[in-house]
């Protein structure tokens, strides 16, 4: 494994966004300066991965919990590779991807919460949500798709669905993937000149790019009035993927060491009817 200096090491981690600190997204805010290099940070990162398989496990057999990461950021931020790399260490039969688009007409029915809470996941496993239930704040309020009076009223409303959610045991963990502007064109571009990507480009995708500060403006309300304690948002610097991989998996590592996990104990009649057993 490459050394890297302790307290570089050390300091690499992500921090629940205050709601009470003045805020704003800014490109600075999209890279870590002088953090370690790729072919340093992945030792690292596969030693965290490793350790998220144990811990998956034993999360699973607990099942007093379940665990809800959710994935918001701009189009070519990295929610897709993140998912990769960080399910890629899970048993699949605890984990459950579920991705949100532009909401079908069944879904526009509803309360925009109800194709959410369908899929928040079961205790003992770990639900991961491209983009979310955040849309309705975000997309929705930069392209001025219903009106303020009705937006507006939304953060309270997933604040309190959130609580909702960690009053009945689950684990809410959010992550804002930041990239600077730059960064996103670069992708962006790539994205058009790959044949195996550029089916997946999207008009919308440079219609949004054109309204970066309206996002921006509506990513840091949504990052202020939505951290709580119980269900805090992370701003991860995504300029970088093996930084974000690093730092979304350590986060991951620490929640799940943080949850005083145990394997339940046998259960006395199958160990009295198992005695003997050879
Ligand atoms: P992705 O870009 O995440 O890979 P898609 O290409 O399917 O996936 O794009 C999903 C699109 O759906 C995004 O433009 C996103 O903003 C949009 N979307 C998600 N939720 C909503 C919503 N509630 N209202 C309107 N649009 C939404």
């Amino acid at each position: 494994m490459k050394s890297i200096k302790k307290h570089l090491l050390d300091g690499l981690r992500l921090t629940p966004v205050d709601a009470d600190e003045k805020f704003s997204i800014n490109d600075k805010g999209a890279r870590i300066d002088g953090a370690p290099k790729k072919d340093e940070l992945l030792d690292h990162t596969d030693a965290l991965l490793e350790r998220l398989t144990l811990l998956q496990d034993a999360f699973h057999a607990d099942g007093r919990r379940a665990l809800l990461l959710i994935l918001q950021g701009r189009d070519a931020s990295g929610k897709d590779g993140t998912i990769r790399t960080v399910c890629g260490a899970f048993n699949p039969t605890g984990v459950h991807v579920s991705s949100f688009g532009v909401p079908t007409a069944t879904e526009l029915h509803h309360d925009y919460l109800w194709r959410i809470h369908q899929v928040v996941p079961a205790l003992g496993m770990i639900g991961v949500f491209n983009r979310s239930q955040y849309e309705d704040v975000l997309v929705v309020r930069a392209r001025k798709l219903v009106p303020k009076n009705v937006w507006e009223k939304r953060y309270d409303h997933i604040n309190a669905f959130e609580q909702t959610l960690t009053d009945c045991g689950v684990v809410v963990r959010k992550c804002f993937l930041h990239v600077s502007r730059d960064e996103q064109r670069e992708r962006l571009q790539e994205r058009l000149a790959d044949p195996k990507k550029n089916w997946k480009f999207r008009i919308g995708d440079l219609d949004d790019r054109a309204l970066w500060d309206e996002y921006s403006q509506a990513y840091c309300d949504v990052l202020t009035k939505c951290s709580t304690k119980n269900a805090p948002w992370f701003v991860v610097p995504s300029d970088s993927k093996s930084v974000r991989n690093y730092l979304i998996t350590r986060m991951l590592v620490e929640t799940l060491e943080g949850m005083d996990l145990k394997y339940p104990a046998m259960d006395a009649d199958v160990a009295d009817k198992a005695k003997g057993f050879k």
